[in-house]
């Protein structure tokens, strides 16, 4: 991100400290972080304000974000190329966030997927104010840094389409500070769970492997994982293009599969044996992460140094945002 480096998009992600990585954000979420890091300027938020409306026990939320911290970087991004920072380090977000509410009608935040569904489980009268304004404050994230992009799953677009409708309004009311950002949807939208090739895995699920599992973990959640009903006994013939755990062999054993298939239809593979053959491969695949990531958690002061030079970078951006927008509101 020298000076002298033609203009790149700017990119802005983050994702809530709320529990640990699972392989769905890996593939769908921070591969292809990584992977396209030199392609945009990068700006990788911990956003533990978003946190906040599920009421997390302090103590765990400060080492959920220093894990997720590491977990980023041992995902590969990489702290030269991109801005690591924790969302709450930067104040302006939420003041952002409080102008960006005063122009948002409640009928776009009452149609969220994601407010309804907690205020179906929990109740409307009683789930919190932030349920319902979570995606303004995600407007807020986005406009601060004056994104370009958002890398996306195709259940977050609705919410970038708001970050849209928002901007597009201040605009319009107050003077052209912020581009429209555009959804970037992700290569790989959705890796099943282990309950079923139709489930997404997700960590409110409980269907998870997390990137931080050792290989015997590993091993004994891939053992829980639904196969072919049809496949009883040990020599069955299967249908591998309905098997759940085929498809994990294609994304991590894929020189494999070939022979994982007809081992499957023939029934000369047993659904035991297959599951331990992927859990190796996919032990082996995160081997690195949980190598980086451990050598990371061991030097906590190192990942708060990092996290302290992102946040200035951050919150300079942020403040000649802010400039421009309290200049046009003439609030200066
Ligand atoms: P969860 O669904 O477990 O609550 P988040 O909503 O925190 O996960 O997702 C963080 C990022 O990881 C998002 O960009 C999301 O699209 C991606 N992601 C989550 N689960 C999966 C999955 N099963 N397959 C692909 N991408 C996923």
């Amino acid at each position: 991100m020298s000076p002298t480096d033609t203009p790149r998009p700017r990119v802005l992600s983050g994702i809530q400290p709320d529990f640990s990585l699972h392989l769905g954000n890996y593939l769908g979420a921070l591969r292809n972080w990584a992977r396209d890091q030199d392609r945009f300027e990068n700006y990788f938020c911990i956003v533990d304000l978003h946190a906040l409306t599920q009421h997390p026990d302090p103590e765990r939320l400060r080492a959920l974000t220093l894990e997720l911290a590491a977990m980023y970087m041992a995902c590969g991004l990489d702290p030269k190329r991109c801005e690591i920072f924790v969302q709450s380090h930067v104040p302006a977000h939420s003041q952002l966030c409080w102008i960006l509410e005063t122009l948002t009608p409640m009928g776009w935040l009452d149609r969220m997927t994601q407010f309804k569904a907690r205020s179906q489980a929990q109740g409307r009268e009683r789930i919190n104010t932030g349920v319902f304004t979570y995606p303004v404050l995600q407007a807020a994230d986005i406009l601060l840094y004056r994104g370009d992009l958002v890398p996306v799953g195709e259940d977050q677009v609705p919410h970038v389409e708001i970050a849209r409708e928002i901007a597009r309004r201040f605009n319009a009311q107050y003077g052209p500070v912020f581009p429209e950002p555009e959804p970037k949807l992700t290569h790989f939208p959705r890796l099943p769970g282990l309950d079923g090739l139709d489930r997404k895995m997700s960590k409110s699920a409980g269907n998870t492997i997390l990137l931080s599992d050792p290989p015997a973990t590993i091993l004994a959640r891939m053992k829980t994982a639904v196969t072919d009903p049809q496949k009883v006994r040990r020599n069955d013939p299967g249908r591998p293009e309905i098997c759940l755990v085929e498809r994990y062999h294609r994304k991590f054993n894929a020189a494999e599969v070939a022979e994982i298939d007809a081992g499957c239809r023939s029934g000369a593979l047993g659904c035991v044996e297959c599951k331990t053959r992927i859990a190796a491969a996919v032990a082996d695949h995160l081997a690195p992460f949980r190598e980086k990531r451990e050598r990371l958690a061991a030097r906590p002061a190192e990942v708060g140094a990092i996290l302290a030079s992102g946040e200035d970078r951050a919150r300079a951006r942020a403040r000649s945002t802010m400039e421009q927008v309290r200049a046009v509101m003439h609030m200066g």
